[in-house]
């Protein structure tokens, strides 16, 4: 994949598609500004080049065609501004293609950045449309993508606009690139012992992944919600557990073949349950085989993360995706915590998936520990899956 340093961008107008739909808490503080850092090395190298660098990202999903204060990327543009350091050459327009947006972009001068509004004001953002994206493509010469978290998206910014450009004029930013250099480099190239770690809510959601990893690691661990689902289908009372009936036959088959393939499979022994999904539950351990008819698992338990902790010793990768539990409730973080903290501390190159899971292991406090912390949530799973990603191919089309 072409980057940007393949390019001769020296002075150019450079249109850089940025990631910034950043978490917010509910008083509209950005509680996680990794993807605005993450942005930061490919615009200040085209800044260096004295490029004219128009910016654009979308936030969240706003009603299309509807302006809202709240999907503004004013508070984006203040972060930057601090980040960058360069205040009095930063603007937000008031539209994205409109004739503020046309102004601001047709006198911007060498070494400026001009932030298009929230590309998702705009309903062709979202339906891949050809005319909108031919106006986002007439303000530059040059057509980065450095939005790894939105790649997995066939949109305007994303798709569309890049096939107006030549290979002479488009490549992938900074962060993209290091973001797939890390996970095509675990997955088709690991150093071994390579193990997956897989977690979060749905067999449903991660059964490509697992499939495709099948294929790649020496180990799997499975937790979080999907766990009960496979102890479901080794036969085991699972109560009022989160399940997918309609998975278990899939679920037996892929640890069948994890057995065939001599990966070793493993679930939890133990877990958290508790009688409602509540915070405020009261919750014990108890043994995965003793899970009572009218309760739930909602972590897993401490013989669990002692038996993880075991398995990921002699790991020289580890991939991890999904939480092990509700970490969102304190009373069932712990095994999630635990986890973030295990594979921070062993001596694999570590790469965690996006979304929930970077979000877990910032609250962990491991970020700085771990080899590599992805900014996309659903755009790295799909990596994991093996898929090719829209944004990618368009970027690699002539
Ligand atoms: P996913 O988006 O599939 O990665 O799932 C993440 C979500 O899974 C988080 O919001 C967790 O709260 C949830 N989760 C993890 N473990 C459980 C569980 N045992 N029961 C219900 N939800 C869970």
């Amino acid at each position: 994949m072409r980057t940007i340093k393949d390019l001769d961008i020296d002075g150019k107008r450079v249109f850089i598609r940025c990631d910034f739909n950043v978490p917010k808490d509910e008083d509209g503080n950005i509680t996680d500004d990794r993807r605005i850092r993450g942005a930061l090395a490919t615009i200040r190298y085209c800044l260096d080049r004295d490029c004219k660098v128009i910016l654009a990202s979308h936030y969240e999903r706003p009603t299309a065609g509807v302006y809202e204060e709240k999907y503004s990327l004013a508070t984006v543009v203040k972060r930057l501004k601090k980040l960058l350091k360069i205040a009095h050459n930063i603007t937000l327009t008031t539209d994205v293609i409109g004739e503020d947006a046309q102004e601001k972009v047709a006198n911007i001068k060498s070494g400026e950045v001009v932030v298009l509004e929230n590309l998702r004001f705009e309903a062709g953002e979202t339906d891949n449309d050809k005319e909108f994206a031919k106006k986002l493509a007439d303000m530059a010469d040059i057509y980065i993508n450095d939005a790894f978290g939105a790649c997995h998206r066939a949109h305007a910014s994303i798709e569309a606009m890049a096939n107006f450009f030549d290979k002479e004029h488009k490549a992938a930013g900074f962060l993209l690139a290091k973001e797939v250099k890390f996970f095509q480099k675990a997955i088709d190239n690991p150093q071994r012992p390579f193990i997956a770690v897989v977690g979060g809510s749905k067999v449903s959601g991660k059964l490509e992944a697992l499939r495709h990893l099948l294929d790649k690691v020496d180990k799997i661990i499975i937790g979080g919600g999907m766990a009960f689902t496979f102890l479901k289908a080794q036969g085991y009372e699972i109560g009022q557990s989160l399940v997918e009936n309609d998975l278990l036959d899939e679920a037996r088959t892929v640890m069948i073949k994890a057995r065939k393939q001599k990966v070793k499979f493993y679930l939890p022994v133990d877990v958290v349950v508790a009688p409602e999904f509540s915070e405020h539950a009261t919750s014990k351990y108890l043994p995965a085989q003793e899970i009572p008819d009218d309760w739930m698992g909602l972590d897993i338990g401490p013989a669990s993360s002692r038996l993880f902790r075991e398995v990921l010793n002699d790991a020289r990768t580890i991939v991890w995706n999904g939480p092990m539990g509700v970490y969102e409730m304190d009373r069932f973080a712990k095994g999630s915590l635990k986890m973030s903290h295990d594979i921070a501390d062993s001596y694999a190159t570590t790469i965690i998936g996006g979304g929930d899971t970077a979000d877990l292991v910032q609250k962990a406090g491991d970020v700085e520990e771990m080899t590599f912390v992805s900014t996309g949530g659903g755009a790295s799973l799909n990596l994991i899956e093996g898929k090719n990603l829209p944004g990618i191919t368009a970027l690699q089309a002539d």
